[in-house]
């Protein structure tokens, strides 16, 4: 059972001055959560969670987070830019990327952020870019074949476009140490929304034996580990929360059993989680607008896939509630769809719900990461607002609604559509 955070009566006055569909944030939820996972980690004396500015880009969440201690993660220049102006810096800032642009390492660097490196060939690169390395350098790995926890595989890194083979990892360190490097981090990201508290200390595991290895084989004593992101939320009802008071327990079993007898007991954890930080603590919430019978039931609704994409990207389930219907029997059956020319445009397909009526509020659960931040312009839609419902119980606006004119406002300067700007 999944329960939202608003009722009917407050999203029916919220609806008042901020028309559906909109994003909701339960600021109160960030906080808890946030604070839950530093009281988790507070074993480890350097640890610090990296925000994955990609899941909620908005300035507002960012400041938030920072007062509960956060850095950010980011992998583009705008990500950089926004962080810059949240107040973060120097090494509050992870520059994660692949792919990468120089202009975006030289800002970056310039910010004193910590790069971490994606590829072997970055090494080199980087010092053309940016003439001398900086002192603290990451990089990425990748071990390649696949990864599995109590023999279920999670994940193919094999087939991941991320990170560098063990050998290239190795000699990475020892060329950035010739280069007079001072501190050294790495960092893995090997398998996306886990839904089992296995995940951090399994990757935590391997990653403190490469630690250890590392150290044996260049002399390099890792300043940081960091475990990314990956740690998932349960989207559906009946599936079960990571605990991260268990996570971080097995992690901490790990790196007393591994790094701490390797003379590594120093190592500072870091973590670059997007998804458990904010998913379950945003909501997309949507009116129902039509109805259509025909080999199926339909339920229209007043928001679309480039509002919330990863049902038709991914065929993702978001679970939906019905405000004010939450104890009315489920007994239709619906495709919950918006209004895109797409037939994977659907919240939800073949879903129990209560009867609906047009004007039913629908709150689509666990849409605060990589939602609102995944939308695009298709069919000319536009993106919608984000609120951020306080502590006080008082609602903010925190992005207003795409218009018209923003939509045009990129083309080309003739006279065609004048009249709109
Ligand atoms: C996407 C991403 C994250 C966050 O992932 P979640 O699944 O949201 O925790 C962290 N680090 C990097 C490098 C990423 O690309």
């Amino acid at each position: 059972m999944k329960t939202p955070y608003v009722t009917l009566e407050e999203v029916k006055k919220i609806a008042e001055t901020y028309p559906t569909p909109f994003y909701l944030y339960d600021e109160k939820g960030i906080r808890e959560n946030a604070r839950r996972v530093y009281d988790a980690f507070r074993w480890n004396k350097g640890f610090k969670e990296y925000f994955a500015v990609k899941a909620t880009p908005n300035p507002t969440i960012l400041k938030i987070l920072k007062e509960e201690g956060c850095g950010t993660d980011c992998s583009s220049i705008t990500e950089l830019e926004m962080s810059e102006a949240c107040g973060f810096s120097g090494h509050d800032i992870m520059f994660s990327s692949n792919d990468t642009p120089d202009a975006e390492y030289v800002f970056a660097n310039k910010l004193g952020g910590i790069i971490n490196l994606d590829d072997f060939s970055n090494i080199a690169e980087l010092e053309q870019i940016l003439e001398k390395f900086p002192e603290t350098m990451s990089l990425r790995y990748n071990p390649g074949g696949y990864f599995k926890i109590a023999n279920t595989i999670m994940d193919n890194p094999q087939d991941a476009k991320y990170g560098m083979t063990t050998a290239q990892l190795i000699e990475g360190y020892r060329i950035l140490k010739e280069k007079g490097v001072k501190r050294f981090g790495m960092h893995a990201f090997l398998a996306s929304n886990t839904v089992t508290n296995e995940y951090y200390p399994t990757l935590a595991k391997d990653l403190f034996a490469l630690a250890v290895k590392i150290k044996e084989e260049t002399g390099v004593s890792l300043d940081f580990i960091n475990l990314s992101g990956g740690v998932g939320i349960p989207y559906k009802p009946d599936q079960k929360a990571n605990d991260i008071y268990e996570i971080a327990e097995g992690v901490h079993r790990v790196y007393d059993e591994i790094l701490v007898p390797a003379g590594l007991g120093e190592v500072k954890i870091f973590a670059e989680m997007g998804r458990f930080m904010l998913g379950p603590y945003g909501a997309l919430v949507t009116k129902v607008i039509h109805f259509k019978d025909t080999y199926k039931q339909y339920a229209g609704v007043d928001a679309c896939a480039v509002n919330l994409m990863r049902p038709a990207m991914y065929g993702a389930y978001h679970h939906i509630t019905v405000l004010g219907k939450e104890n009315a029997p489920q007994d239709h059956v619906y495709d919950v769809t918006g209004s895109l020319c797409e037939n994977n445009d659907k919240f939800a397909i073949d879903r129990e719900l209560p009867v609906l009526e047009k004007g039913d509020y629908l709150f689509i659960h666990d849409a605060g990461a990589h939602g609102f931040s995944m939308g695009y312009n298709y069919n000319g839609k536009l993106w919608c607002a984000e609120l951020l419902l306080r502590e006080d119980g008082s609602v903010k606006l925190i992005r207003r609604a795409q218009t018209d004119r923003d939509y045009f406002a990129t083309l080309d300067i003739d006279d065609t559509m004048k009249k709109y700007l």
